[in-house]
């Protein structure tokens, strides 16, 4: 078989069919996972082209290895438009995830040892911010803040802590906090205590885009985010500044501080998605996002279901499982079976280990891509509550096929791409 035209069905069917079966996978569920998305055939067309052939390193006008004349043009089209996107005076399109990006942050501010002041992890915050198991968490020294009783973020607690611990860097933002961060508190204490400032935005990077969530750019010294969750573009990752004057040690603290070569296909789809991201369909897009995450915690909070914050202002929601006497295990396995794919997920001061938990995280960004709208998600956040009360009732299976069969039905209505 020819190198250059045999098909990847016929060169290994294995992988053609698991391939196979994860498009149809998605297609007949509901994708609730707050970091997935369903990316455009544009994007899909970017990654699949004889670019991810071209090796560069360094940057547009500076590469290491020649021919990059149509490697550069796709990377300053990524990172002007970014830039437009976001209003920033400096962008990175290179990082190969939403950790690399973080990682690179520290490089570029911080030394081992250093105090770096983050959200917890039980509060909702990410890996990459300093869990003890991640690069992060065994060279810096991290503190942390987290959230009051009532699961809005402590800023009191905060400025305590950074004001008694003298960090380096603070970070803000996280993988399952719901509600807007108030960046401005954080950039007074930032100021105070002489930190860089980072805001991660990795969940809300679409809303932020389209200006329906408060925009931590013109806020943060430093912003990092990924194109795949909120975005709806390809799994990568990417920083921003307002200070135009950090690019040298940002861009050096990148490459070749932490990666080497570029994954030109992966940045030409990341052009590919800021461009997607200024049009007025985004835009509506977004809200629709913000709407549907409402709607769900809405819908879930009138069935009696503890929702941490009593609802979001971003695309998740984390639905605290203690009340019912559940795990986020048990739960997550029973809606996959329903057709409801969900995360099982922390809660603050979680009793059970993190391959339990108490708790479910949920996400709009996919379904709202597939066109769901409030309506959807309405019923989506019944079948989740029928599906919970199910599961106390000792009846969880007959539910969960009962669901499986509306949720076949609705997705039918939505498909998603056309063979
Ligand atoms: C998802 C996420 C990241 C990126 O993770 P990768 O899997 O490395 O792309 C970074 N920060 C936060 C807050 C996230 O939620």
């Amino acid at each position: 078989m020819d190198h250059f035209t045999a098909r990847l069905a016929d060169v290994d069917p294995e992988v053609y069919a698991a391939l196979e079966a994860e498009t149809a996978r998605q297609r007949n569920g509901i994708e609730l996972i707050a970091s997935e998305n369903l990316v455009s055939r544009a994007t899909l067309e970017a990654l699949g082209s004889p670019m991810v052939n071209k090796t560069v390193e360094g940057y547009p006008g500076g590469r290491y290895y020649g021919g990059a004349e149509h490697a550069d043009r796709i990377e300053l089209l990524a990172v002007e438009r970014a830039m437009e996107l976001f209003g920033a005076a400096y962008a990175n399109v290179q990082p190969h995830s939403g950790s690399q990006a973080n990682l690179a942050v520290f490089l570029a501010f911080v030394k081992p040892g250093d105090t770096v002041l983050s959200m917890d992890l039980s509060a909702g915050g990410h890996l990459s911010h300093g869990a003890a198991p991640n690069l992060s968490g065994k060279w810096f020294d991290i503190v942390s803040y987290g959230v009051n009783a009532d699961g809005f973020l402590d800023y009191e607690g905060m400025a305590a802590t950074a004001r008694a611990t003298s960090p380096k860097l603070i970070i803000a933002g996280g993988s399952a906090y719901p509600r807007a961060i108030d960046f401005e508190r954080f950039r007074v204490v930032a100021d105070d205590v002489g930190a860089i400032l980072l805001v991660d935005m990795a969940h809300w990077a679409g809303l932020v885009a389209a200006r329906v969530h408060p925009d931590p750019v013109p806020v943060a010294d430093v912003v990092t985010a990924t194109t795949y969750k909120n975005l709806r573009g390809v799994r990568g990752g990417f920083i921003l500044s307002h200070r135009a004057e950090l690019a040298r040690k940002l861009n050096s603290a990148v490459f070749p501080g932490v990666q080497g070569s570029v994954i030109l296909n992966a940045v030409a789809a990341k052009a590919v998605a800021f461009r997607e991201a200024m049009t007025p369909e985004f835009r509506a897009y977004a809200r629709g996002v913000l709407d549907n995450a409402r709607a769900l915690a809405a819908t879930l909070v009138d069935r009696d279901i503890t929702v941490l914050t009593g609802g979001t202002d971003t695309p998740l929601l984390v639905v605290d499982l203690r009340p019912l006497g559940l795990t986020g295990a048990a739960a997550s396995d029973v809606l996959e079976r329903a057709g409801l794919t969900a995360n099982k997920n922390g809660v603050p001061d979680d009793p059970e280990s993190p391959r339990v938990t108490s708790g479910l995280r949920l996400g709009s960004s996919a379904g709202t891509a597939r066109g769901f709208g409030v309506d959807e998600f309405t019923q989506i956040g019944d079948w989740v509550a029928d599906v919970l009360e199910a599961m106390t009732a000792g009846t969880a299976e007959p539910a969960a096929s009962r669901v499986r069969g509306e949720v076949e039905t609705m997705v039918s209505a939505f498909p998603i791409y056309p063979a």
